[in-house]
């Protein structure tokens, strides 16, 4: 089925963006949730981890130490790419699996690191940027999860710049102090694109 990618930067409005995109009955398969499903109470990621990392990374339910094992990637870049040597071939096999039992004109996955994570732009058709500025990623993210500047600051230094995610986009929403009925009219024209692109 015809994919599109969707990325951006947290606090771009990749959620708000793929909602738009569902209203008009496009199914969405989202990368971070299956990224936490597969590390949920005996999830699939999980015998694996307990067998690279032992025991005591997994939680008394089953379910993955996230504390544990973010307190350890954050100081082991080597643990990091283990870690994602497990995850990310099963994000990917979920990913497939979910996108071939979606029903509709064309798939949108959500993918906030896209850019970052080197092969997702090759499994997509087109890849869709919602872009807007640093300055107001951190406003919304201050206000959504009551951060810090500085812990969104911190947060937007470890992804892809503004710049790299927009030389990756084929399409580009723009989310800018975009009032939402504006932002619907991109979606709105994006989607006939796609319809047509898809051939449906
Ligand atoms: P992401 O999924 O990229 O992290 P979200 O879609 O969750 O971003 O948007 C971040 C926050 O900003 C949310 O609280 C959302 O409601 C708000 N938001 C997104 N786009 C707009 C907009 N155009 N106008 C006002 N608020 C917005």
């Amino acid at each position: 089925m015809f994919a599109v990618g969707l990325t951006g930067g947290i606090g771009s409005g990749k959620s708000t963006v793929a909602d738009l995109f569902a209203a008009h009955g496009v199914p969405l398969v989202d990368t971070d949730l299956i990224a936490h499903r597969i590390t949920a109470p005996h999830g699939i990621a999980m015998p694996q981890i307990a067998a690279e990392f032992g025991a005591s990374f997994v939680a008394a339910d089953g379910s993955l130490d996230r504390a544990r094992m973010r307190t350890l990637v954050f100081r082991d870049d080597g643990a990091r790419k283990r870690l994602e040597g497990i995850t990310h071939p099963l994000i990917r096999a979920e990913t497939e699996r979910e996108q071939r039992e979606a029903q509709g004109p064309y798939v949108i996955i959500v993918v906030p690191l896209l850019v970052e994570s080197g092969s997702w732009k090759t499994r997509v058709n087109r890849v869709l940027t919602v872009d807007c500025s640093v300055e107001t990623q951190i406003a919304r993210v201050m206000s959504r999860n009551g951060f810090s500047r500085e812990q969104v600051l911190a947060i937007i230094a470890r992804q892809a710049t503004r710049e790299a995610r927009l030389a990756a986009a084929n399409d580009v929403i723009d989310n800018d102090n975009a009032p939402l009925d504006a932002l619907k009219a991109q979606v709105d024209a994006q989607h006939r694109v796609y319809l047509s692109l898809a051939g449906a």
